[in-house]
C-alpha cells in the first residue's frame, strides 16, 4: 500500500470536450485516459464544456456528449462547468496579464501575416507600436514571449520543450473577434477548477509550453501533463469532428478497443484485452481503473485505428 501524504494535493483531473459534434472515438480516448488515470489515483474527474467559441457550438451537442459518456459508464464529480459562464474569470486574467506589460494590441490582418511569415510564427510587427487600446474591437491581444526554452516532463511522451520566440512568436490571448483564446481560457479554467493532472490528445502537446508560460505570468501552479497518441485512419486522417468521425458506440466492444489502443491489458507476450473477458461495462471499468498504467500508453504521436 502506498501511503498518501495528507499535505499532498488530491488528484483532480478533467475532460473538456468542445460541443461541436457528437462524442467520437478520438474524444472517447481522451475521456477514458483522463478518467482511468484520475480514478486509479482515487482522484476527482471533472467535466467542462469548452464552449468559449460560440460560433463553433452545435446546438444540443453538449447534451449528446454527456449522454454518450453516461452510456459508456463514466461518472463525474461536481457540477459540469461551461466556459461561456466563466467570462469574468478570463477578463480578470487578461487584466492581470495587461498589468505585467507583457501584452500588446495587434492589428495585423491574416493577409498581412501571410506575407511576412510562411510558418505561422508571428513576426512581431505590432510589438513596439505601443497600441494599448484593447477595446477598439479591431485588434487582437498578444503576449510577448521570452527567448528561452520552456520544457516539461510529459508523463507519456517524456521531455518536451519549445523556445516560444523561435517556435510560435508572440501568441494571441484575445482574438480580434472578441473571443478569449483557447490558450488563455484553458489555463484559467484549469486553475479555477484546481486541476492537478491534464491528460489529453497529442495534438495539444505543442500548446503546452504556451500554457506553462501563461501559468508563470499569472502565478498559477503548473499541473502534470500527459498526452495520449491520436487515433488516425489508415489514410492518416485524424479522427475528429472535422474529419466527420462517426459517433462512438457506447458498447463494451468499443470500450475494450479504446483500452487496447491505450496499451492497457495483460503484460507483454500475453494476448490483448478482449471484450469476452468482461461480463459487462461495470466489470470492464473496474478492471481498467484497478490495472491502469500510464506507462503502458504508447509514446507515439499517432496510431492507426480500424473503427
Ligand atoms: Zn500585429
Amino acid at each position: 500500500m502506498t501511503k498518501t501524504n495528507p499535505e499532498q494535493k488530491k488528484y483532480r483531473g478533467r475532460f473538456a470536450p468542445s460541443p461541436s459534434g457528437e462524442l467520437h472515438f478520438g474524444s472517447l480516448l481522451a475521456a477514458m485516459a483522463s478518467y482511468a488515470d484520475a480514478r486509479h489515483h482515487n482522484g476527482c474527474w471533472l467535466l467542462r464544456i469548452d464552449d468559449i467559441d460560440q460560433a463553433r457550438v452545435v446546438k444540443y451537442s453538449d447534451q449528446h456528449i454527456l449522454n454518450a459518456l453516461e452510456q459508456c459508464g463514466f461518472s463525474w464529480d461536481e457540477n459540469i462547468s461551461y466556459q461561456s459562464q466563466c467570462i469574468n474569470q478570463y477578463h480578470a486574467a487578461l487584466q492581470k496579464i495587461n498589468q505585467t506589460e507583457l501584452s500588446y494590441s495587434c492589428t495585423c490582418s491574416r493577409k498581412q501575416l501571410k506575407t511576412f511569415s510562411s510558418h505561422g510564427i508571428y513576426p512581431g510587427l505590432c510589438r513596439d507600436k505601443g497600441i494599448s487600446d484593447i477595446d477598439d474591437n479591431k485588434s487582437a491581444i498578444r503576449v510577448k514571449v521570452p527567448s528561452e526554452n520552456i520544457s516539461f516532463i510529459d508523463q507519456i511522451q517524456q521531455k518536451y520543450g519549445q523556445n516560444l520566440t523561435h517556435d510560435t512568436g508572440d501568441f494571441i490571448i484575445y482574438r480580434r473577434d472578441n473571443v478569449f483564446s483557447y490558450q488563455l481560457s484553458v489555463v484559467v479554467d484549469d486553475f479555477y477548477s484546481g486541476i492537478t493532472h491534464v491528460v489529453r490528445g497529442y495534438d495539444l502537446l505543442d500548446s503546452t509550453p504556451k500554457q506553462i508560460f501563461l501559468q508563470k505570468i499569472l502565478d498559477y501552479p503548473q499541473p502534470h501533463y500527459a498526452h495520449i497518441p491520436l487515433a488516425v485512419t489508415e489514410e492518416n486522417i485524424k479522427l475528429s469532428k472535422l474529419s466527420h468521425a462517426r459517433k462512438v458506440n457506447c458498447d463494451l466492444k468499443t470500450l475494450v478497443l479504446a483500452a487496447r489502443f491505450l496499451g492497457q491489458g495483460p503484460g507483454q507476450g500475453q494476448r490483448g484485452l478482449d471484450h469476452k473477458d468482461f461480463d459487462n461495462k461495470d466489470d470492464f471499468w473496474q478492471y481498467l481503473i484497478t490495472h491502469w498504467d500510464i506507462n503502458r500508453v504508447p509514446k507515439m504521436e499517432k496510431q492507426v485505428i480500424m473503427y
